[in-house]
């Protein structure tokens, strides 16, 4: 074998292939993929990490620089962790540099960040204690600990300004006994009592675990999707399932959608696990991340929790990924480098080994339909754990308030109703709406109908400025419809209320009762989020109003009252997946009701009862909306009968934007037909200007599984540089979640 003289290395910047560099003799002995390593570009040094050591041939003769030095005595990641970034790069159609900045704390950094205190001295009193003749502050410090009986060097620290050294030369002459040990990961979580270890599984849970610890212990990939109702016991099968993958030698990663949303789940999970596991949160300073992130690539804890990036986690032997709520649209990057944390850790698990576990009460149609063909195992927990079961789901057709005005247009006899004998229980209610569809589609007051491009079936969208209906998929363009082309109905609107209007009008309704509203526009404001949720859970709120957020994971176990104001607006989105959406949504938000023992009562107020996802929301089905569903998908070739992938392209001049959109289309129509890929638009985004961009553009829809990472970068690239010169971005979006920017 030629002895390695040259290294591929990756540097942070949105280019799509690595550079080549000699290596300085004497130093091939470090040559090795995953080091960390100094080179020059063009007049400057950047940080780049090795991906490949080569023997140069790829050079063809061209010269190569030579690299300054290496930044590592062992390869900062792992030759395999490095493998799954490059195909998670590819996958992603992201610069491999950009993942790396993506994936690793701090980017790359140039110097790897000194490693904070891992252990913390904890001090008791010596036997014997109290000798005479201590000073003033010893005295203090000793009587603290006393009354602690036990006291950490932080928590003295806090009880006695400058305590933890007085402590420490206290313990030197034997006054007080000092003991290092490891330092608790710093967690805001609710901490709960852990009773569940001494749960008995059910059978269900005794099942599921039994398929998944074969496969733990088998050492080979296998993806399951555990399908289970909220209440039903998934995560107690997470966390049993963690443990057999630590039984095995192997780590976990536990990712959930969003970690300030979970605070009750975090809590589970710690009390189940101590210390020992790594959290990763948006709350950390970057140091802590850095210390966690040193943690999980050393293999000191076997478990690591976080929201979505927690699946670059470095662990040197993977064994399980779990992804809880798996359909979450937050596993979506949309930011730099947009990738599917879902989707990545289904590639994890095949190239490392490991079991995945994607759990939802509500499972995405990709998920489902992996089960359905087998490409993942199905694990059903299909009853509530010691409750009342499901509540009742009462449909109520808000057609015949059309004619109202304001928000009393919103409110039927039935939830007024409703609302008034829960609050005579004294129990409480919480009312939904989803004010995020307030997207302006047009809607037939008579029967429900959204307008919906004929091409695309996806809703329509009114543009102001246009006087007409946009697809914003084909960009088809159409006029105002004289009449509804379903029952040729006059009344067309865009109907629109938002919570802060709600909210007033049910304070008015209700004046003794305590009302609260928790939506993004609330919980700018820091805090505001935890005081809402605490104000739940001590009971002081009867009413609550609020979007999608209202209905995560919460558990509270007083409401029995549910109303969903208008179920429609989430399904006027101009996205393919507004009904998928809307079904999870209101199955989400009716499983809020009747918690506690307490039989729960969900009013499921909409325009169209007949569309399919309230329909069978309202029977809690989720397979058969399913089924229903993926036959509509299938017949118009959308995921998960096709892969999608959206080219979008924005800039400071709208008419340079629309002309790179155009552009786009023309040339890769012709090229992308060849290969079974549709090619529709541009059009403008529906909010077609975003902080002051212009953002258009443009759907690919091609076979499932097609592979992008391959077949586009090479297209992609001149029509890249080309825009870049008209000052407009072109960003490729695989697998695009969010339809709308
Ligand atoms: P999910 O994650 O599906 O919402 P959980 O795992 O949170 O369900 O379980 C719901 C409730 O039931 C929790 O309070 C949990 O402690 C309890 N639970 C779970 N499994 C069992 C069991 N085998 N026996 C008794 N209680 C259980
Ligand atoms: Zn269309």
């Amino acid at each position: 074998m030629p002895p390695a003289f040259f290294v591929e290395v990756a540097v942070p910047l949105p280019i799509d292939h690595p550079f080549t560099y000699r290596v300085p003799p004497g130093l091939e002995g470090r040559a090795l993929v995953g080091m960390r390593v100094l080179v020059p570009f063009g007049s400057r040094k950047l940080t780049g990490l090795v991906t490949a050591v080569t023997d140069g041939s790829s050079l063809k003769g061209r010269e190569a620089r030579e690299l300054v030095s290496f930044l590592d005595d062992e390869p900062y990641i792992s030759a395999r962790h490095v493998d799954f970034l490059l195909a998670a790069a590819r996958e992603t159609l992201a610069p491999p540099g950009e993942m790396l900045r993506a994936a690793l704390p701090r980017g790359l950094p140039r110097k790897e960040a000194p490693a904070a205190a891992r252990t913390e001295s904890f001090f008791r009193l010596a036997p014997g204690f109290p000798p005479e003749g201590l000073t003033p502050k010893q005295r203090r410090v000793a009587d603290a600990v006393r009354e602690a009986g036990e006291l950490s060097a932080s928590d003295l620290a806090a009880r006695v300004p400058g305590g933890p050294e007085c402590a420490r030369r206290m313990s030197a002459r034997g006054l007080l006994l000092a003991e290092a040990r490891p330092r608790p990961a710093s967690l805001s979580a609710a901490h709960l009592p852990d009773t569940s270890g001494e749960l008995v599984p059910t059978g269900r849970q005794e099942a599921a675990l039994a398929r998944i610890g074969v496969a733990i212990a088998s050492g080979a990939h296998a993806a399951f999707v555990l399908h289970g109702v909220t209440g039903s016991g998934k995560t107690e099968v997470y966390l049993r399932a963690v443990e057999q993958a630590r039984a095995a030698g192997r780590q976990s990663i536990f990712l959930v959608p969003e970690i300030a949303l979970t605070p009750q789940l975090l809590g589970r999970v710690r009390s189940r696990f101590g210390e020992g596991m790594a959290v990763l949160h948006s709350g950390l300073s970057p140091a802590e991340r850095a210390g966690q992130w040193r943690r999980v690539r050393a293999g000191e804890t076997f478990l690591c929790v976080g929201a979505r990036s927690a699946v670059f986690s470095p662990f040197p032997a993977l064994g399980l990924v779990i992804v809880d709520e798996e359909h979450d649209a937050a596993y979506k990057q949309e930011d730099g480098v947009r990738y599917q944390a879902r989707d990545l850790a289904l590639l994890r698990g095949r190239m490392e080994d490991a079991v995945v576990i994607l759990g939802s009460a509500t499972p995405s149609a990709e998920s489902w339909h992996r089960a359905r063909t087998g490409a993942a195992a199905l694990l059903a927990l299909p009853e509530r754990i010691g409750s009342s079961g499901m509540p009742a789901i009462r449909v109520v057709d808000l057609k015949a308030r059309a004619d109202r005005r304001g928000a009393d247009r919103f409110f039927s006899a039935e939830l007024e109703a409703a609302v008034d004998e829960t609050l005579a229980r004294g129990e409480k209610a919480m009312l939904f709406l989803n004010r995020r569809g307030f997207a302006s589609a047009l809607t037939c007051l008579d029967c429900g109908t959204t307008v919906q491009c004929r091409n695309c079936q996806v809703a329509m969208t009114w543009h102001q400025e246009h006087g007409a209906l946009l697809c914003h998929y084909c960009n088809v363009k159409r006029g105002e419809p004289e009449a509804c082309g379903k029952c040729g109905g006059h009344k067309l609107a865009q109907v629109g209320i938002g919570t802060e209007r709600l909210l007033a009008w049910v304070a008015k309704r209700w004046k003794g009762a305590r009302v609260a509203r928790l939506d993004s526009d609330v919980t700018r404001r820091r805090g505001a989020y935890a005081e809402v949720l605490s104000g739940m859970q001590k009971g002081d709120v009867d009413i609550l109003v609020g979007t999608q957020m209202i209905a995560k994971g919460h558990d509270f176990p007083e409401v029995t009252l549910v109303g969903v104001l208008l179920a429609d607006l989430s399904m006027a989105f101009p996205d393919f997946r507004s009904s998928e959406r809307t079904f999870q949504i209101l199955s989400q938000v009716a499983g809020r009701a009747g918690r506690g023992g307490l039989p729960g009562t969900v009013i499921l107020q909409t325009l169209s009862p007949e569309a399919p996802c309230v329909r069978k929301a309202a029977q809690n089905d989720f397979q058969g909306f399913m089924e229903e569903e993926l036959a509509v998908r299938e017949s118009v070739g959308y995921p998960p009968f096709g892969r999608m992938l959206m080219l979008r392209l924005w800039g400071a001049r709208q008419e340079a934007a629309r002309e790179a959109a155009d552009e786009a289309a023309r040339e890769l129509s012709g090229p992308l037909a060849s290969l079974g890929i549709r090619v529709l638009g541009p059009a403008p985004s529906p909010i077609a200007r975003v902080k002051r961009r212009f953002h258009y553009q443009v759907l690919l829809v091609a076979p499932p599984a097609f592979p992008f990472g391959e077949a586009l970068p090479d297209l992609l690239r001149p029509l890249r540089e080309k825009a870049r010169k008209s000052g407009v971005r072109l960003d490729a979006d695989p697998d695009p979640y969010h339809m709308m920017v």
